[in-house]
């Protein structure tokens, strides 16, 4: 038996970073940026007016204000997306929107709220300051200013300012591309209600799922059958598409358990015992010509989510350009003490909360690997240590939040 720390361990050692690609800007959300982003242009690209209003020189507005304003001829408006080049002639003004190139000579702006907003003739109640409302050229950025650097992860914001600094796409680490193969005789596919003996294919939904939330890219191979050679060869056939596999089922102790049967020849991907529950039965390697990693994890629904989370998850973040641990376990109080198996980090399905002064931490229905309605209810896997046999109220646990967490309602409140 291997701890989960060797078994992790060994997975990151022979994962990394996939190659960078070039993706359109959408495509590429999430990634981390493989180069730095130099602004091609200067932003704002040309002085515009932060006001609707006038534009006016300084020398013709001199001493405005309300009991004695001045009068001044409107040439023309000025729109936003106007790309003529203007010049203010003296004495007069143009209309101006927000956004508008502010014309040549301008030298402030008066938003139509210190004029009688006049078409023709306008009656400019207020002596702006010099430059007032006008937003420079590159106030913001500059031409050839790095606006986002390389290990960045691009989210709405970074995606903003690049498209607005003039790049159409950037270079980054793509979303690894996970083929998920559920294998199983008793599979069927969702929407199909089971007959005795089968099982509705939950697991692959749940790992393409999770794959995606990830910020990866799943493949959805379903229901391979209980047949070693079927099942090396839907492996083979999905490797084109793969920079990871997930297998789930077939890897235990069974006489069908063919993932095992399968791999096992091919002698790079090994099967242990690790010393945690649920989720014993692990394998892990590299398959083809590209060393592809091999995740194969345990068909009991709990187990496979179990495995996903601790092993699987880091290793795809890794692959990502990311950091294998993202967000810290969450240090919460127990209120309902249980047991743990002497010699396995358990991980409990719980209910995380938050209180003003601390989280807390309780059991979510019953532990069976094949318990998926408690799996769904809970929000936190809780890492009972292996030597651990007994969670008593008061102790501290580790967390790792698998949904959201709320604030604790009074009646939850527990002992201190
Ligand atoms: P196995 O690891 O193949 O021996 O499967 C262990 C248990 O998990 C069995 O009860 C299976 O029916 C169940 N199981 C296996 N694969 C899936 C799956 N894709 N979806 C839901 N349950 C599954
Ligand atoms: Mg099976």
């Amino acid at each position: 038996m291997i701890s989960v720390e060797q078994h992790l361990e060994r997975i990151l050692a022979s994962v990394e970073p996939l190659r960078p690609s070039r993706l359109r800007l959408l495509d590429a959300q999430g990634c981390v940026l493989a180069e730095d982003i130099e602004a091609l242009v200067d932003l704002p690209g040309f002085d515009n007016s932060a006001m609707d209003g006038y534009a006016v020189g300084q020398e013709e507005v001199m001493g405005a204000d309300r009991e004695h304003p001045v009068y001044l001829d409107v040439v023309g408006d000025i729109a936003a997306g106007d790309t003529r080049r203007i010049t203010l002639p003296p004495g007069r003004t143009y209309r101006i929107m927000t956004g508008a190139p502010v014309p040549d000579g301008a030298e402030a702006i008066v938003p139509v709220e210190d004029t009688d907003g006049g078409v023709d003739v306008v009656a400019i109640r207020d002596e702006p300051l010099p430059g007032r409302h006008i937003r420079r050229t590159g106030d913001d950025v500059r031409r050839g200013d790095i606006v986002a650097r390389c290990g960045t992860r691009l989210g709405p914001r970074q995606l903003a300012v690049i498209a607005a600094a003039g790049h159409g796409d950037v270079v980054v680490i793509p979303p690894p591309r996970v083929v998920v193969i559920s294998t199983g005789d008793e599979l069927v596919e969702p929407g199909i209600l089971p007959g005795l003996g089968q099982v509705v294919d939950s697991n692959s939904l749940m790992l393409v799922a999770a794959v995606r939330e990830l910020g990866a890219l799943p493949y959805r191979v379903s229901g391979v059958a209980d047949d070693a050679e079927t099942f090396l060869r839907t492996l083979q056939s999905q490797l084109v598409r793969a920079d990871a596999i997930i297998t789930t089922g077939g890897v235990s102790m069974g006489a069908f358990d063919v993932v095992k049967e399968g791999l096992s020849r091919l002698g790079t991907v090994h099967f242990d015992q690790v010393a945690m529950q649920p989720g014993k039965p692990q394998g892990f390697g590299t398959i083809g010509r590209d060393d592809t990693p091999v995740f194969t994890l345990p068909g009991n629904p709990v187990s496979a989510l179990v495995s996903f989370e601790a092993f699987v998850a880091p290793a795809l973040r890794v692959m990502a350009g990311r950091s294998a641990r993202e967000g810290e376990l969450v240090r919460a109080t127990v209120t309902d003490g249980w047991t743990s198996p002497a010699g396995k980090v358990q991980y409990a399905r719980v209910y995380l909360t938050r209180t003003p002064t601390r989280h807390q931490v309780r059991l979510a229905g019953a532990q069976g690997s094949h318990i998926l309605g408690g799996l769904a209810e809970a929000n936190a896997l809780a890492v009972v240590p292996a030597d651990v046999t007994e969670v008593c109220v008061g102790d501290v646990l580790p967390c790792l939040p698998i949904g959201p967490v709320e604030d604790a309602r009074e009646e939850q409140g527990g002992p201190a």
